[in-house]
């Protein structure tokens, strides 16, 4: 006999990358009675039903929102207001709202004013994701031996914590738990720093004269390559990282700028022991990352983390 699905009525508002790939998670497991899809446009609404991620579909918010126990929001961070301004009003007490966004202080800030008392909060960031987007992109493996870190903030229902957790955990994620503001500061460095980096080499090589451009390209598997996927990644979704954890991400570009400024004198100074001590320290983080099984690559489109 099926197993009882994990909620009743799950409403999944955002279906791209990570939305598509949550329902695709949701589907194969049966993890909701009833699955409605929700997206801003009628023509990625057409091709999450094509593609059969959902039971139901529409483009109103609140109305996939009604009757539901668990609502994930998996839009960009700057709809955040307007989401939980829409669904806040017909949520049901005892449902619970979570999400996907990569910066974890905005959502609580753009959310939790919305909903009503005996509504649980508990938001959640997938350390997983590509550089595509879009319904046709996601994947049921797309969380599979990733981190997922959950940011309940202080008095969250226990309950409700534990029942995104298995949501996580029948997806493949280990889930971790963080405050709001460490994870802020934590993905700054981890991921958001990176991400400026990569969008600063591609861009200044896109700013060369034409003849070194085309030699860019040719010769990109020899770092390059690396910097243009990050950079390729969507450009909604990176101008509100950046727009929503400004302080964080302030904080370690100034840091990074000081670091960055003592490798430029160790070059003008010729001074080798320095930078090849600093070249064997950071090897090492290489390593770390492949113990901890977070350097691999996944099936699909040759898709990597985040
Ligand atoms: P995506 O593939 O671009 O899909 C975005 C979805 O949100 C689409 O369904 C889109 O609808 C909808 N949307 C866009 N703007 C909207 C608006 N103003 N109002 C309502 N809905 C809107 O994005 P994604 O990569 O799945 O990212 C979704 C969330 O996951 C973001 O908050 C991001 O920070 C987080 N995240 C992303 C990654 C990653 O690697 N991509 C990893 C971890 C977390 P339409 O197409 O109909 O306009």
């Amino acid at each position: 006999m099926a197993e009882t699905p994990l909620f009743e009525r799950i409403a999944l508002i955002g279906i791209g990358l990570i939305g598509s790939s949550i329902a695709r998670v949701v589907k194969r497991d049966g993890l909701a009675g009833h699955l409605v899809v929700c997206t801003r446009s009628d023509e990625t609404l057409a091709k999450a039903r094509a593609l059969e991620l959902g039971d139901s579909y529409t483009t109103d918010p609140a109305a996939a929102a009604t009757g539901a126990d668990l609502v994930v929001i998996a839009a960009p961070l700057g709809a955040y207001v307007a989401i939980a301004e829409a669904i806040g009003p017909v949520l049901r007490a005892g449902a619970i709202v979570t999400d996907v966004g990569s910066t974890k202080c905005s959502a609580i800030r753009d959310i939790q004013p919305h909903l009503a008392e005996g509504v649980h909060l508990v938001p959640g960031h997938p350390v997983a994701g590509t550089e595509h987007s879009g319904p046709e992109a996601g994947f049921d493996t797309l969380f599979e031996g990733r981190y997922c870190i959950l940011t309940p903030p202080p008095g969250t229902d226990e309950a409700a914590v534990e029942r995104v957790t298995e949501l996580w955990r029948r997806a493949g994620s280990m889930v971790d738990r963080m405050d709001p503001e460490h994870h802020d500061q934590v993905l700054a460095i981890t991921s958001h720093l990176p991400h400026l980096i990569a969008y600063t080499i591609v861009g200044t090589a896109t700013e060369l004269e034409e003849h070194l451009q085309q030699e860019v390209i040719k010769y990109s598997a020899s770092g390059f390559r690396d910097f243009t996927r990050i950079a390729a990644s969507d450009p909604v979704m990176w101008r509100d990282v950046f727009l929503k954890n400004r302080d964080a991400v302030l904080e370690v570009l100034a840091r990074f700028s000081e670091d960055l400024t003592a490798l430029q004198r160790a070059i003008r100074h010729g001074q080798g022991d320095l930078l090849e001590d600093h070249f064997t320290r950071t090897r090492a983080i290489r390593r770390d990352v492949i113990e901890l099984h977070q350097a691999g690559t996944f099936k699909a489109t040759e898709p990597e983390e985040e």
